[in-house]
């Protein structure tokens, strides 16, 4: 069966909405394998986001993603990577949609990163990648 890594960010652990961002999943069907509370290193984050090395929101992203605890899940099932990021919407929190979990919850906050409260696996080879990062 497929598996997505999902974070609940440390925006949407700090503003209390760990519950709310899971049970939006789980109510789409999906099933919750793996759930922790860390607090990411610089390392753990170096590998996560390996791909966005060099842009220029890489240093404010890491920095975001270390100043409080994230809550690491795995789910599972059909199509799952697709239909989380489906009730994640798009990146940026100001235009998702609706419905969304960022569209409902988030905003640009005028930093240098979009904090947007979760964070979905976007295919089978990197979710297997970043399970194996979170879930060693
Ligand atoms: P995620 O991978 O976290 O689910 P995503 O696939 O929508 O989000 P990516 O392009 O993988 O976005 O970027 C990873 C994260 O980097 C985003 O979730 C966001 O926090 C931040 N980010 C991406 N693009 C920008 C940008 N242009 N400006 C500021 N922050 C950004």
């Amino acid at each position: 069966v497929e598996r997505t890594l999902v974070l609940v960010k440390p925006d949407g652990v700090s503003r209390g909405l760990t519950g709310t961002i899971l049970s939006r999943v789980e109510a789409k069907g999906y099933t919750i394998a793996e759930l922790k509370r860390v607090h990411a290193t610089r390392e753990l984050l170096e590998e996560h986001y390996a791909e966005h090395v060099g842009k220029p929101f890489y240093e404010p992203l890491v920095e975001f993603m270390l100043s409080g605890p994230i809550v690491a899940a795995v789910f599972e099932g059909e199509r799952v990577i697709e239909g989380f990021r489906s009730v994640a919407g798009t990146t940026d929190p100001t235009t998702a949609a609706p419905g969304t979990i960022r569209g409902d919850f988030g905003r640009d906050w005028g930093l240098k990163v979009q904090q947007n409260l979760v964070h979905g696996s976007d295919s089978t080879e990197s979710a297997e990648r970043e399970i194996g990062i979170w879930f060693a």
